[in-house]
């Protein structure tokens, strides 16, 4: 085999709220050199490791009063109100990072809390349970939102209350709208005003706006390499996109990852990431496709 084409989508790699944070915590650490970031900074080890190595640490929620020095990084998921409580509490700096399309969700569900509370409504979800920007969004209603991972648990919905319903920003759209219809069909089975149901599909463009373009992107390769963290949410969505667009998709952390037996009978390969996948990360990957498994 020879001469491997390999694109590199040019759509693909931090998003807007990510490359915020990551430019602010390095502006800080040429200043200061050292700078703990509250959860890890972005979904994806290998540049954690590199941040890390300029002197980004990672702590948990437990650990906020005892850096020093006193200052610590929110991150681009946000927080709940507790956090920055703890921090005041605890004489600790906050550099927010919080995207600002994260915070204007958290105002939006607050203010829905807020008339949830004078109508007997209940604030619901749609998002990964325990993930940091989930927590961040339920920290508005004091707890009492009800996360809802799948179709599956809308048994857990009153829907003989008013219903708010949300989205975490990286959900799939169909995925939201499936459960939009089912709690809407479950209000009219049970007699239910469908006037007292809301819902706001709080998606962010940054991530449903890259789905359709990932699709065709991987439609026009004959093997895809998709880059990710595990842990990264958008990184899943996105990723089952492009399989479903081409099966001769691969999700791979890093180079390691990489099975030089998926690129026999191959002429073109195709490069993507999710929201939290480095540019740089994507092109050394490219760049041992290209030279490394031409002869393969
Ligand atoms: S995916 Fe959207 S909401 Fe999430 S950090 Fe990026 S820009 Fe902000």
């Amino acid at each position: 085999m020879n001469g491997i084409e390999v694109e590199i989508d040019n759509l693909s790699g931090f998003c807007y709220g990510v490359i915020r944070a990551i430019e602010t915590a390095e502006k800080e650490l040429e200043k200061n050199g050292i700078l703990f970031s509250l959860g890890e900074i972005v979904h994806n080890n290998v540049e954690v490791n590199r941040l890390k190595n300029k002197g980004l640490y990672t702590i948990s929620h437990e650990n906020i009063g005892k850096v020093e020095p006193k200052k610590i990084l929110i991150r681009a998921h946000g927080e709940p109100p507790e956090t920055y409580e703890t921090a005041q509490k605890s004489g600790i700096e906050i550099i927010d990072c919080t995207c600002p399309v994260v915070l204007k969700l958290q105002e939006r569900i607050k203010r829905a809390y807020e008339e949830a509370k004078r109508c007997d409504g209940v604030i619901v979800i749609f998002g990964k349970k325990r993930h940091a920007e989930v927590n961040g969004l339920v920290g508005q209603t004091e707890g009492n939102a009800i996360v809802i991972e799948n179709v599956d648990e809308v048994a857990q919905i009153d829907c003989s209350r008013p219903v708010f319903l949300f989205s975490q920003t990286t959900k799939s759209s169909e995925g939201f709208e499936e459960l939009r219809k089912i709690i809407a069909d479950k209000i009219e089975q049970s007699g239910g005003d469908l006037a007292m149901f809301k819902a706001y599909n709080t998606i962010c463009r940054q991530v449903s706006g890259r789905k359709p373009h990932l699709e065709n992107f991987a439609r026009k390769h004959d093997v895809v390499i998709f880059v990710s963290g595990k842990q990264s949410s958008n990184g899943k969505v996105l990723y089952q996109s492009c399989k479903n667009a081409n099966p001769n998709s691969y999700f791979v952390e890093q180079a390691d990852d990489i099975n030089p037996e998926w690129f026999a009978d191959c002429k073109t390969v195709g490069v993507c990431g999710a929201t939290s996948t480095p540019k740089w990360l994507m092109e050394e990957i490219a760049e041992q496709i290209g030279s490394e498994f031409t002869e393969f």
